[in-house]
């Protein structure tokens, strides 16, 4: 492929170092007149490189006539219209696996800190309170009832490091997994029913908007905790702060948020509730990885047109149940 490589936005500095010696790059949010470089330049865009958070807008997509690939930094990629893309011939890639184990690492540590209440014993000892009372007491993490609510790569990482701890595993994803022991329940009420803490580990996007409804926070109940690394989209975010403001589920930690970064003003108040700033992926390897997995994507289609980590392009239809 000849053709331009348009950078769509900020990215971790060595892929954009690595984009911009190997292929003719065109930063899109350093150009003093996008709208002009697009409609004169447009047309010889091949490929465009982009975050999960940003994708690729319809505008976007739709300004760039020789479009061939899209190549995301991020294993999700649901800001990307990807039926459109597909529809245009244009492929899709992401960066898989190579940010499991950190958003794995993240969810469990995210489960023992709200559990075990970490963060708000951090404050406690901060703020001086130590000295004039003991802190509450805690719920035990060891041994509990964890519901995965998909049950994906990151989903089953999670799992995985959860069996060190002695939980009983039970998992919702929309099609029961034929290898692993963990009870499957039909529905995401049926398993934060079963359950003590319920991880949220699903893709993002239309299919799974408010997925964690109230009444599956009803559900979990007011010993329950919910740990949420997947998408603030997920979870129905004021049914799940009006949960934690009055107590019927027992606390919450959050990777994700519906409108980041804007934290619901309510939670900021309650040590009930451990808030992340979108860290999950966020260290130095994984995101060297992530960073070199995207660019192979993007040298491989511009040198054979092929990528290395294409999305699904044929999803099986599913219904809901
Ligand atoms: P996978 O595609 O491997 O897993 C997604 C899982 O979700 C699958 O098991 C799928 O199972 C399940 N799922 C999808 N739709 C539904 C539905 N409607 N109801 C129930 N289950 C559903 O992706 P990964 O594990 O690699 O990543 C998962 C997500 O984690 C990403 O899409 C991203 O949004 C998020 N993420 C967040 C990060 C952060 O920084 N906080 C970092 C990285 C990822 P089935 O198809 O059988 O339903």
């Amino acid at each position: 492929h000849h053709g331009t490589v348009l950078q769509v936005c900020p990215l971790l500095p060595s892929l954009e170092t690595a984009l911009a010696a190997h292929h003719h790059t065109v930063r899109l949010a350093e150009l003093p007149d996008p709208e002009g470089y697009l409609r004169d330049h447009g047309g010889e865009v091949a490929a465009a490189v982009t975050s999960a958070r940003i994708g690729v807008p319809d505008d976007l997509m739709d300004a760039l006539p020789g479009l061939g690939a899209i190549v995301h930094f991020g294993v999700g990629y649901e800001t990307t219209d990807v039926a459109r893309a597909r529809a245009r011939g244009i492929d899709v890639s992401n960066t898989p696996d190579v940010l499991t184990d950190c958003v794995a690492d993240l969810a469990v540590g995210a489960l023992i800190d709200v559990m075990r209440r970490l963060s708000a014993a951090d404050r406690f000892v901060r703020s001086g309170a130590w000295t004039s009372a003991a802190f509450p007491l805690a719920a035990k993490v060891s041994g509990k009832r964890v519901g995965i609510l998909g049950l994906g790569r990151i989903g089953r990482a999670i799992a995985r490091r959860l069996e060190g701890f002695g939980a009983e595993l039970l998992y919702h994803s929309r099609t029961p997994a034929t290898d692993v022991d963990y009870a499957y329940l039909s529905s995401p009420t049926a398993l934060a029913a079963a359950c003590d803490a319920l991880v949220v580990a699903v893709s993002g996007g239309g299919a799974t908007q408010g997925l964690v409804s109230a009444d599956v926070l009803d559900a979990l109940g007011p010993q329950g905790h919910l740990v949420n690394v997947s998408r603030g989209s997920v979870v129905d975010e004021p049914a799940l702060v009006s949960a934690l403001v009055k107590g019927t589920i027992a606390g919450a930690a959050l990777d994700v948020f519906a409108h980041e970064p804007e934290v619901p003003p309510a939670l900021l108040e309650l040590d009930s509730v451990v808030l992340l700033p979108h860290i999950a992926s966020a260290t130095h390897e994984t995101r060297e990885a992530m960073g070199e997995l995207a660019f192979r994507n993007l040298h491989q289609f511009m040198t054979e047109g092929t990528l290395v980590t294409p999305v699904p392009t044929t999803p099986v239809p599913r219904t809901a149940g």
